[in-house]
C-alpha cells in the first residue's frame, strides 16, 4: 500500500471551520466534512499496511470499506484506551499501576453510515418533490452535530490497534486468501470470498485439530457416459440462476461428453 497518499484529517476541518457560518458556503463546509470522514476511514485502513484484503482497498465508499474491515476485525470498530503495566505476571493485575500508552477511536459502524448519508443529503439541490425550502440555521445544527462527532475521533485517538487476520489457501486460485479470526471459534464451516482481486471465489471453510480448511462451493454432476463426477462452482450455479446457458465438457479422464445446463421455468 506504499502508493497510497496520505490523507490529512485535520485539514478537512480547518477548512469546515473557515466555511461554515456563511450560508454561501455551507455546501463546501458539508464537502469537507465528508472528505473528513473518508480520511480517517483510509488512514485507519492505512495502519494495516499491506495485511488488509484488497477489496476493503478498492471499496470507494469509506462506510462500505469501513463495514468490510469490522468483518475481517472485530476490534477495527471498538474505541478504546490501552494501558501498561509491568510485572513478573506473580501480581493480582488490579493493584498493578498502569501507564496509558494511547486511545483508539474509531467510528461506530451505524453512526457513521447516518453522518455520511445525512452530509450526502445536503450535497444535491433540494428534489423537485420537496416542500419544504432549506432552513440554514436547522441544518448548520445537524451537521455542527456531525463535526463533533469526527472532531472527537481525530482530537482524541491518536493510535490504532490491529486485530489479526488469518490465511490459508484458496483451493480455486492456490494464493493465500485472508479470513476473519472468527473463523477460529466457528463451531460449524462458514460461508468465505476468497479475497484476492481475480478470484472472489466462495469457499466453505472450518476450522478443525489446529487446522483450516477451506473447500470449493458448488455441485458435482455425473457424466452419462463415462460416470466420471465433475464440480460446478458456486459462480457457474448462478450463471445458470440468471438465465445464461452453461455448457461444460466432462473432464474425466478421455471423455468428450458435453454437460449442458439451462435456465427452466418450473412454475
Ligand atoms: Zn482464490
Ligand atoms: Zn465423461
Amino acid at each position: 500500500m506504499s502508493s497510497l497518499i496520505p490523507h490529512s484529517t485535520k485539514k478537512h476541518l480547518d477548512n469546515y471551520i473557515n466555511l461554515i457560518g456563511d450560508e454561501k458556503t455551507f455546501t463546501y463546509a458539508v464537502l469537507e466534512l465528508r472528505f473528513a470522514i473518508e480520511a480517517i476511514v483510509y488512514k485507519q485502513i492505512e495502519s494495516y499496511g499491506n495485511k488488509v484484503p484488497q477489496q476493503i482497498i478498492e471499496t470507494w465508499q469509506p462506510n462500505k470499506s469501513f463495514k468490510m474491515l469490522c468483518y475481517f476485525d472485530e476490534k477495527a470498530n471498538k474505541s478504546l484506551d490501552i494501558s501498561l503495566a509491568e510485572g513478573d505476571g506473580s501480581e493480582n493485575p488490579k493493584t498493578l499501576s498502569y501507564k496509558s500508552i494511547g486511545s483508539q477511536r474509531v467510528f461506530n459502524i451505524k453512526k457513521l453510515n447516518k453522518m455520511y448519508n445525512t452530509l450526502g443529503n445536503f450535497l444535491h439541490l433540494p428534489s423537485l418533490k420537496s416542500v419544504n425550502t432549506p432552513n440554514y440555521d436547522k441544518n448548520v445544527k445537524v451537521i455542527e452535530k456531525i463535526y463533533t462527532n469526527l472532531n472527537d475521533i481525530v482530537s482524541n485517538g491518536n493510535i490504532h490497534i490491529r486485530g489479526s487476520f488469518v490465511e490459508a489457501k484458496c483451493p480455486y486460485c492456490e494464493k493465500m486468501t485472508i479470513l476473519p479470526n472468527s473463523i477460529l471459534n466457528e463451531e460449524s464451516p462458514q460461508h468465505y470470498k476468497c479475497t484476492n482481486q481475480n478470484c472472489c471465489k466462495l469457499l466453505l471453510g472450518s476450522f478443525n485439530c489446529g487446522n483450516i480448511k477451506l473447500k470449493k462451493v458448488g455441485v458435482q454432476v455425473q457424466c452419462p457416459k463415462c460416470k466420471h463426477s465433475t464440480f460446478i462452482d458456486d459462480s457457474s450455479i448462478n450463471s445458470v440462476l440468471t438465465a445464461v446457458e452453461l455448457d461444460i465438457q466432462c473432464d474425466g479422464q478421455g471423455c468428450d461428453q458435453r454437460i449442458t445446463f439451462r435456465p427452466c421455468n418450473i412454475a
